[in-house]
């Protein structure tokens, strides 16, 4: 059965020893409970003390004043022997305090790394999976995907660190983001690196759980929702479609693109996305023209997936560059190439959220 609470002030014991009630101990105080954390036995005690039994007798419950513990709200049983369990849940019910169970927190002597991807940005895009390793995680390491608060609440017991690049301020450079992947899990935490997508695409998910490994540190990866085909789906482009794409190659744009990606890109005949493409998009188009690619190759760019900011522009390969200007782009954003483009045209499907500039794309 599951029960709804409202925590906020009220006074819990939480029995069990430091280590195996941390989580649970983070949780409560992140509901708002007032938490004191007792062995079984100093938990009967204060129960004892509380109703004034072998103190004051006949003393009311709850009588602080007297120098009696207070009455808790609730008992939290985490860990203790099943005969300790028995005699405070009996003695917990004469008072007519509720008691409830909740999981130790694992012994880990080593810790462990959870590196779990968070899909595009929109909340419910995120694994059954990676929700979990976040409700169990002792520590945080995320970029700029979710709102912290939506974080707090999602891993409650974990310290939340942001090592994305906040406006203003240097993202942390990524061996210094393995380094503290690395210390805390060393000292027997539960990390988990939240990553914006799939954590092993363009992710430095790789780098990540290499470093994990040279510590001889447990690494597990929960994948994501890649915005590589998220995003084009956001804006109703498939990245294949029967007959007109049968592959489709995910490239990154972060720097400009050779010739022979080029000259391989334009012979494939298949749908492109381009990540972190903005910058050399210019550079881009112009030279898969020069490697072969027609110039009436659709072209759509969808900006800020996901965010009630989402953008579509539909142009080809030829006419891009001369809407730059007017348009002024700016990432995240992806970029498909191909013929898959056409099937999106003129159709707005994600929540009415896309601003539409439709340049009229020629026929095939
Ligand atoms: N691991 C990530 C990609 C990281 S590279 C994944 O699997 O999605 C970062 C690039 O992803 C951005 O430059 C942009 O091209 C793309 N991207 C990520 N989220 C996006 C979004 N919500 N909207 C548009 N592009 C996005």
């Amino acid at each position: 059965m599951n029960v709804s609470l409202d925590l906020e002030g009220s006074r819990v014991i939480i029995v069990g020893a430091e280590s195996a009630t941390r989580r649970v101990r983070a949780r409560y105080q992140a509901a708002g409970a007032e938490v004191t954390v007792l062995s079984a036995g100093r938990a009967r005690v204060s129960l004892a003390s509380a109703a004034g039994i072998g103190t004051i007798p006949g003393g009311l419950p709850g009588d602080e004043a007297a120098g009696r513990s207070a009455m808790p709200h609730l008992i939290v049983w985490v860990e203790g022997r099943e005969s300790q369990r028995i005699d405070l849940l009996s003695a917990a019910r004469r008072l007519r305090v509720s008691m409830t169970t909740e999981h130790p927190a694992a012994h880990l002597p080593r810790g462990s790394v959870t590196l779990v991807g968070g899909g595009p940005g929109e909340l419910d895009l995120i694994t059954v999976a990676g929700r979990q390793a976040l409700l169990e995680a002792d520590v945080v390491l995320y970029d700029r995907l979710a709102p912290t608060e939506i974080l707090a609440a999602w891993a409650p017991a974990a310290e939340l660190i942001d090592v994305g690049k906040a406006p203003g301020h240097h993202a942390v450079p990524q061996q210094e983001i393995e380094a503290i992947i690395v210390e805390r899990a060393l000292r027997g935490l539960a990390v988990v690196r939240l990553k914006g997508g799939d954590p092993f695409v363009f992710g430095r998910g790789g780098e990540e759980v290499q470093a994990c490994r040279d510590n001889q540190i447990p690494v597990t990866v929960v994948p994501g929702v890649t915005s590589a085909i998220s995003v084009p789906a956001a804006a109703g482009i498939p990245v294949t479609h029967r007959n007109v794409s049968r592959a489709f190659t995910v490239i990154s744009g972060h720097a400009p693109l050779s010739p022979d990606e080029l000259t391989h890109l334009s012979g494939l005949g298949s749908t492109i996305v381009l990540l972190m493409g903005v910058g050399t998009l210019v550079q881009t188009v112009a030279g898969l023209q020069t490697h072969g690619m027609r110039s009436s190759m659709p072209l759509a760019i969808v900006e800020r997936g996901y965010s009630i900011h989402q953008r579509t522009t539909f142009s080809t390969v030829g006419e891009i560059t001369s809407h730059l200007a007017a348009i002024s782009l700016r990432s995240p954003a992806v970029i498909i190439i191909g013929e898959v483009v056409r099937l999106a045209s003129g159709e707005t499907p994600n929540q009415g959220a896309v601003d539409l500039i439709v340049n009229s794309l020629p026929a095939p």
